[in-house]
């Protein structure tokens, strides 16, 4: 759209034509001065689901009048909650229902798949990842490498951008896998850096890492319920993500996971626990594992019902809105507000530059902003006036506005407290 406008009669109309604007309203939004917050943290924790309330109420109801005969008898029987999630996560991430299951949270869950995927042999050895990923990777990949043995100092690789950009470029991406070839024997990246806001390309980065002979999994954290993902078809080995960003689904909610159906029932070593037991058998209660042949061979315990109660609200959100629709709203979303942004610091003679790239097929929601030489200032200026961003060191100003409750009136609002922050 090359008719934006920076008024509120514009983002109104927007907002207006919006097949999917109603799914505001089953949200709650914090408030300030009796307003709801413009409310830009979908990335780090996204809104509560008016139906959460409810649905959590439902487990704890069922508790207290069935006791452990729930496990068979609730409304959602405990025995198989996380079967109730596995149709729904399946769509949203594209894949078969046999590929994902929902457990643990997302770091432990990397660290699963690890034990089978991260095999490091002779010479293969070495993990490559993105510049910068989130903290918490690369103490997983470091203390995984050291765990078998390795020197994390090598073996742990980031591509780096090239000098002066702050993004990576898909060649250099592929370039840097070619190069290592035969000493690569993970390429794990973020889906979308926390950091930049930059999306990778996982289909070209799998294709690559599968041309030298190695694996290709992903930390889909900022990824899930932001871009529309075709895991199986891409041909990723594994994911894991976590479901409190995007997915709505509650402060240290429980994760979710992708094995490519190629990998089941292949015996890859993992390490095993009585939920990832053929469920048939499961209550023999025998000492040989016997692993379920599909993603729930790695689940390791029962289901943790208070967080699945909550992510099956947000779950069957994303599932009536459908994701397609969801990111066709967030690829326009986003464009207005990287306008809206852009007007401000014409408007205000700033600086204000946005590291995300601005194709849309390379990047989700996320904006990343420099502001040169304003940077923490600026941050706590709008955040005094109603707008909930979040600051990364060193000096990025992150916002998302997030299609499934964010509204095109929010980007012109947050426009508006820009300006008057830099005026
Ligand atoms: C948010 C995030 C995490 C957080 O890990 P938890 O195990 O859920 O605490 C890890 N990795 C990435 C890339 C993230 O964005």
């Amino acid at each position: 759209m090359n008719d934006h406008q920076d008024t509120l009669e514009f983002a109104r109309a927007q907002d207006a034509a919006d097949p999917r604007r109603s799914f505001r309203d089953e949200f709650h939004f914090p408030q300030k001065d009796g307003q709801p917050v413009i409310y830009f943290t979908g990335n780090s924790l996204g809104l509560q689901p008016k139906g959460a309330a409810a649905a959590l109420k439902q487990e704890l109801d069922d508790w207290a009048a069935l006791g452990v005969e729930g496990h068979l008898k609730a409304k959602h029987p405990w025995y198989s909650y996380h079967e109730e999630l596995t149709a729904f996560t399946a769509r949203l991430v594209g894949a078969k229902e046999s590929e994902v299951v929902v457990m643990n949270q997302l770091t432990s869950n990397l660290h699963f798949l690890l034990v089978s995927f991260y095999q490091p042999k002779g010479n293969r050895k070495k993990i490559l990842t993105e510049q910068r990923p989130f903290p918490s990777d690369t103490y997983a990949f470091a203390s995984q490498i050291a765990f078998h043995g390795g020197d994390p100092g090598t073996d742990l690789v980031e591509v780096q951008p090239r000098a002066g950009e702050y993004t990576l470029r898909t060649e250099d991406i592929l370039a840097r896998i070619h190069e290592l070839g035969d000493e690569l024997a993970l390429v794990c990246f973020g889906g979308v850096n926390f950091y930049t806001g930059q999306a990778f390309d996982l289909a070209a980065i799998t294709e690559a890492a599968h041309a030298i002979g190695a694996c290709a999994g992903y930390d889909l954290a900022h990824a899930a319920g932001n871009l529309h993902l075709k895991l199986h078809e891409w041909n990723v080995d594994f994911a894991a993500w976590c479901t409190y960003k995007y997915l709505n689904s509650g402060p240290g909610s429980v994760g979710g996971v992708f094995v490519h159906e190629k990998h089941h029932g292949k015996g890859l070593p993992l390490f095993a626990g009585w939920w990832g037991h053929d469920k048939h058998e499961r209550f023999r209660m025998e000492r040989a594992f016997k692993p379920m042949n599909s993603a729930e061979a790695w689940q390791v315990s029962n289901a943790p019902v208070f967080s699945m109660a909550v992510h099956r609200v947000a779950l069957e959100q994303f599932d009536r809105a459908g994701i397609a629709n969801l990111r066709a709203k967030s690829e326009q979303l986003t464009g207005y507000l990287a306008f809206i942004i852009a007007e401000v610091a014409k408007a205000t003679k700033t600086d204000l530059e946005v590291i995300t790239p601005g194709d849309p097929a390379q990047r989700g929601c996320q904006l990343s902003i420099v502001a040169h030489g304003k940077g923490k200032d600026l941050f706590h200026a709008i955040s005094a006036n109603g707008v909930v961003a979040d600051w990364r060191e060193p000096n990025v100003i992150r916002v998302a506005p997030v299609p499934m409750y964010n509204s095109f009136e929010d980007a012109w609002r947050f426009g508006q407290v820009l300006k008057s922050a830099l005026s």
